[in-house]
């Protein structure tokens, strides 16, 4: 069990960063939520949490394209034994028309905010004898698409930097591991269904098999709560040699 332990999850108001929280504090974690939104239902989804499974839950705001509101995150967190650098945002253009805006955007959120927060919870998992890093790539950090450069670019930083991380860490008792989702249902991927269905004149099963999943050889979605068991597991003693890697769930995608 996690009891005792505190994790900071970037990015989780929605979508695999909640389901991760969800699952952390289910497995008796106590949770620091965070998006850049300061909003009643934002703390009112820690509250939640906290009274579903008896477990400490906080919501802090925290612009993760800025360096120092990342630093902050940790720093009002106070202790972070297990840091999951979930937030990301895509953008789909080739790359001649690529807004430098979202490049940046891109670039500093998906991946630069996993570097200040890592240095800021590093001392923390020091002072407290033990730390687990995952940062949530992707399928994108290990493989490519077109009209997703800023995208694939970040990912794969962040699966290098992961691997860095580990060396840097290797021997301490902390660990540093990439998860790479493939496909996730989650309400940003749910929203595109009903436009790509009237797109291609497709019914929503054949969008989903044909078009979403086309390179998911599973034909399923992975789900948050797959994710969450992912993180739960590398946060284990059996997990504890488990470092600078990553870990696809992914459907078989990158096997292809
Ligand atoms: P989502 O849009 O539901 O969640 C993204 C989260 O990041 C939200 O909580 C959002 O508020 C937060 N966020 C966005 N900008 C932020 C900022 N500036 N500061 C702080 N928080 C910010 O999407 P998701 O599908 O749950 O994606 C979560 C992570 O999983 C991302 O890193 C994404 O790249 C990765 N991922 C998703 C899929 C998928 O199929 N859904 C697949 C592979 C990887």
């Amino acid at each position: 069990s996690l009891n005792g332990k505190t994790a900071v999850i970037t990015g989780s108001n929605s979508g695999i960063g909640l389901g991760v929280a969800r699952e952390l504090a289910k497995a008796g974690a106590n949770v620091v939520l965070n998006s850049f939104t300061d909003r009643d239902e934002d703390h009112a989804l820690a509250a939640e949490i906290a009274t579903e499974f008896g477990v400490e839950a906080r919501y802090i705001k925290a612009d993760m394209s800025k360096g120092d509101e990342c630093r902050a995150l940790i720093e009002k967190a106070g202790v972070c034994d297990i840091l999951v650098n979930n937030a990301g945002i895509q953008n789909v253009d080739p790359i001649d028309t690529f807004p430098t805006e979202k490049w940046d955007a891109i670039i500093a959120i998906n991946m630069n905010s996993a570097f200040h927060t890592t240095a800021a919870a590093l001392p923390l998992m020091r002072a407290a004898g033990w730390g687990r890093v995952v940062n949530i790539a992707s399928a994108h950090g290990l493989t490519a698409s077109p009209f997703k450069s800023a995208y694939v670019a970040a990912k794969h930083g962040v699966v290098g930097m992961t691997k860095v991380v580990a060396l840097e860490t290797a021997e301490e008792p902390i660990t540093a591991n990439a998860v790479c989702p493939g496909y996730v249902l989650t309400p940003l991927v749910e929203a595109q269904i009903p436009d790509t269905m009237k797109e291609y004149d497709m019914d929503r099963e054949t969008v989903v098999r044909d078009v979403l999943l086309a390179r998911q050889p599973s034909k399923e979605f992975a789900t948050v709560e797959q994710l969450g068991g992912t993180c739960i597991f590398l946060c284990s003693d059996a997990a504890a040699q488990i470092t600078g890697t990553t870990i696809s769930v992914d459907g078989g995608w990158t096997a292809l």
